[in-house]
């Protein structure tokens, strides 16, 4: 019979069918951090388990770290604790952490695919809903919560229920500084927020061959923002070239058999999908969400959407009322308080070196009261640093940082101050998302970086064009 993607990736690890539907899968790969493992640890102690297999498990402090200043160590009293925890568990049960001393330090879905940690075929699990990321090197990862975090440490197992398959299908070619983030954010402008709810989505087509790696992590990162669990890529040459020579692949004694199984992690020719959408690169323009909701995105030469156009029409004026911004105001005309460019969907090299195209030789308007840059990982922020990434940042007036999550969330010391408005490369606009009050439009890389030096939001395509 005729196999997806996500059904070979399923079938490889089921151990068993229960009764009611649901399959105990084996995990291959458990992805820690200082924010949902604290409680599951504790689980395990209050239980005497002991953890199944150590070696599956890869650790690292991310989302309550400082970005700057950390000689001074960890000011704020709740991240001191969570990390704290976390440094004490992993020390506890011998897992080696990847903490703030580490050159390798850095968000959880930056530094497993580059470790080499995510392979092919893996099952892939975190406490982060983002974990959908590592879908982008054909694996099958998902977020899970701290209680299944616990499970996963004593059993390497967990009970789910098969999701259906959905392909997303995307052809032509994307314009000049376009970008996988433009891409995903109009795929969910289109299919909504809870479009890919109870599926798998499998990502196919020309346009998706053509992407990096790192673009593609993008797209997966953000399907959990269409509802879906996992995104999913079919392993190729570009899958084969990101992985060489990384950390942890399989030793050179078992490469060639991995590699033979990962060269069979695509979908059979002439499957059928659950259900099946196709977009067309080539209509999609730089996009801009205006509201608290993914969803909510048009293209910065338009207009935020007046009400006749919406559904909800409580919603949407509770959301505008939240944006502090009118029906029908022109996208370009937002002025902007705050720039972060950052966290897991867009803070890779190819992330900052877009960004540092944009910023070459320009300056951040004196309308912009902060605009910081974080790179995803210390080998990211090395690299950066060896090609003078850093150097354009810092003399256009940002903030070049140490890498962590950030102003993704307000869960560390970067944070908005109520009522700012900032331009944020992360994945996440919902209210409170970056400070309490704090006002989120997501956009790509490129697009942060012009909306810095502007003041305002501008076409990017257009502003190199000008260049
Ligand atoms: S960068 Fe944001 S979305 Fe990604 S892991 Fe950190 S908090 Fe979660």
């Amino acid at each position: 019979m005729k196999q997806t993607l996500y059904d070979k990736i399923w079938n490889d690890h089921c151990i068993l069918d229960n009764d009611d539907h649901s399959s105990l899968i084996y995990i291959d790969r458990h992805l820690i951090h200082e924010v949902t493992s604290p409680q599951a640890f504790d689980g395990l102690d209050i239980k005497k388990r002991d953890i199944w297999n150590k070696k599956s498990i890869m650790a690292t402090t991310d989302h309550n770290v400082p970005t700057i200043n950390r000689d001074q160590g960890i000011t704020d009293p709740v991240s001191k604790i969570q990390i704290e925890a976390l440094r004490e568990n992993c020390k506890k049960h011998n897992i080696e952490l990847y903490d703030l001393d580490n050159l390798k330090q850095g968000i959880v879905h930056v530094i497993g695919p580059e470790l080499g940690m995510t392979q092919p075929g893996m099952t892939i699990v975190c406490g982060d809903s983002h974990t959908s990321t590592h879908g982008a090197l054909a694996s099958l990862s998902f977020g899970i919560g701290t209680s299944d975090v616990e499970h996963v440490l004593a059993t390497q197992c967990l009970n789910l229920t098969k999701e259906k398959n959905f392909n997303i299908e995307v052809n032509g070619v994307l314009h000049p500084y376009i970008t996988s983030k433009d891409l995903i954010l109009y795929i969910i402008g289109s299919i909504g927020t809870s479009g890919g709810t109870g599926y798998t989505i499998e990502y196919t087509g020309e346009t998706i061959s053509d992407l990096s790696i790192e673009s593609r992590m993008t797209i997966c990162n953000m399907t959990i923002e269409a509802g879906a669990k996992s995104g999913l890529m079919a392993f190729d040459e570009k899958t084969h070239d990101y992985l060489k020579d990384r950390e942890f692949l399989p030793s050179s004694k078992h490469y060639d058999d991995a590699l033979k199984y990962w060269e069979t992690l695509i979908s059979d020719s002439g499957v059928t999908f659950d259900r099946k959408e196709k977009f067309n690169a080539s209509d999609i323009q730089p996009q801009v969400t205006w509201g608290t909701s993914p969803e909510m995105v048009t293209s910065v030469d338009e207009c935020i959407p007046s009400s006749d156009s919406i559904d909800n029409e409580e919603e949407y004026l509770d959301t505008l009322a939240y944006m502090g911004l009118e029906p029908k105001t022109e996208i370009k005309s937002i002025d902007l308080d705050k720039i972060f460019i950052g966290s897991c969907t867009n803070s890779r090299i190819e992330d900052l070196r877009q960004a540092a195209e944009v910023v070459e030789g320009e300056k951040v308007s004196s309308k912009i009261k902060q605009a910081i840059i974080v790179p995803g990982s210390g080998l990211v922020k090395a690299q950066a640093e060896r090609e003078g990434l850093d150097k354009i940042f810092m003399k256009a007036g940002f903030e070049w940082r140490d890498p962590g999550c950030s102003m993704c969330l307000g869960m560390n010391d970067d944070f908005l101050q109520p009522y700012e408005r900032c331009v944020s490369t992360s994945n996440r606009n919902f209210q409170g998302r970056q400070g309490d009050k704090g006002r989120t439009h997501l956009v790509s890389p490129g697009m942060a970086a012009v909306a810095a030096i502007k003041g305002h939001f501008y076409n990017v395509k257009d502003f190199m064009n000008e260049k």
